[in-house]
């Protein structure tokens, strides 16, 4: 099977798109595998246990977006974590497969704990919450994993904690994951300010941007400061348009031009702005058109969620029972 999911802490951005979501929609579609794409709202409260009105508002928010960029509930399941309390069953059994020293040393939880500022005052589950991956993944039997880089060491961790499982409890019935990444330097989209773009952090572009706020967001994005007069030569180094150019312009050979007029002098600011403005636009446009028509149904978004994570929660009804009878406790 195929597992994979977004936390509702906000609406999804380009960095989701290029990251995960477009990969899900071309596996979906050839239909090697069956999909289950999760919504994470108990991972959600590792983090935002204060906030439970954004966690609640973004469920529909992140539906919309997966409905919006052609995930198709007839070829993949779409469920709410908190609706198959089996994964938490699960988690709890994991916890005892790893150590706190394991997860002190994964690189991803050290940068959010940093970024987030927690300090002293870490939330222990939001501590442990690769372990709940681990859980999600497994009670899916996720063979294939489409997800961005940051999430390498999930995999990693899923990976040993699933051996450590079969081992332990002498079974082959829980499997080892694979992630499936998108192309080079497409894993790891940088936000508005040059960190990774992120729900959280307020440094995105999202796919339900109006063209107006798209194109303010591009309006301000960050360049060369050197780069004052049009006849001055330019960096293109760090320079957040050329950055997404890159990742979004289609036609290398006009970006490769752009980029040498660029360095020589003679380009302005404001043109390759417009001109990425148009490429981003082309591209989320469709995509904003189909979210504005499935919010006009939010009832029926809901029923497909519900329907998603009845049908989620039977499947993982199944592993779970075979989990049990692994570890001698499924008395009767
Ligand atoms: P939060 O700030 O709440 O953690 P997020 O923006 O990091 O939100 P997640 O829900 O944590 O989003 O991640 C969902 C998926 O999107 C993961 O597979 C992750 O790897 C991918 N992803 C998130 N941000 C990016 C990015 N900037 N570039 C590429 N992929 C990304
Ligand atoms: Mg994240």
């Amino acid at each position: 099977m195929l597992l994979t999911g977004d936390r509702p802490t906000g609406k999804l951005h380009i960095g989701h798109y290029v990251g995960s979501l477009k990969n899900r929609v071309a596996m979906q579609n050839a239909g090697t595998y069956d999909p289950y794409i999760m919504i994470a709202d108990k991972q959600a409260f590792t983090d935002n246990a204060r906030d439970p009105e954004k966690i609640h508002n973004s469920l529909l928010e992140v539906a919309l977006d997966y409905l919006a960029v052609g995930i198709d509930p007839a070829k993949s399941t779409i469920f709410v974590q908190t609706a198959v309390p089996e994964l938490s069953e699960l988690t709890e059994y994991f916890l005892n497969l790893v150590s706190v020293a394991r997860l002190q040393r994964n690189p991803t939880v050290k940068t959010e704990i940093q970024q987030k500022g927690f300090g002293e005052s870490i939330p222990a589950g939001f501590f442990v919450y690769p372990v709940s991956q681990a859980a999600d993944i497994a009670l899916f039997k996720g063979q294939v994993v489409p997800v961005g880089e940051d999430q390498e060491p999930m995999l990693e961790q899923t990976r040993e904690i699933v051996r450590t499982f079969n081992r332990y409890y002498n079974t082959d019935i829980l499997v080892e994951p694979e992630g499936v990444f998108p192309p080079k330097g497409q894993g790891r989209i940088p936000g508005l300010d040059g960190v990774k773009m992120s729900k959280s952090l307020g440094n995105a572009i999202y796919l339900s941007d109006t063209e107006d706020d798209l194109w303010q967001k591009i309006k301000s994005m960050y360049t060369d400061p050197a780069h004052i007069r049009v006849e001055d030569p330019g960096h293109i180094e760090g320079n957040m348009v050329f950055t997404y150019l890159d990742i979004f312009d289609t036609d290398t050979e006009k970006v490769a031009a752009l980029k040498a007029q660029y360095q020589a002098g003679g380009l302005g600011d404001m043109k390759i702005k417009k001109y990425l403005f148009e490429v981003l636009n082309n591209e989320l446009q469709p995509i904003r058109e189909r979210r504005a028509e499935f919010a006009q149904d939010r009832e029926g978004v809901l029923q497909m969620l519900k329907d998603g994570s009845e049908k989620a929660r039977a499947e993982a009804q199944k592993t779970m029972h075979a989990v049990r009878e692994a570890m001698g406790i499924a008395y009767w």
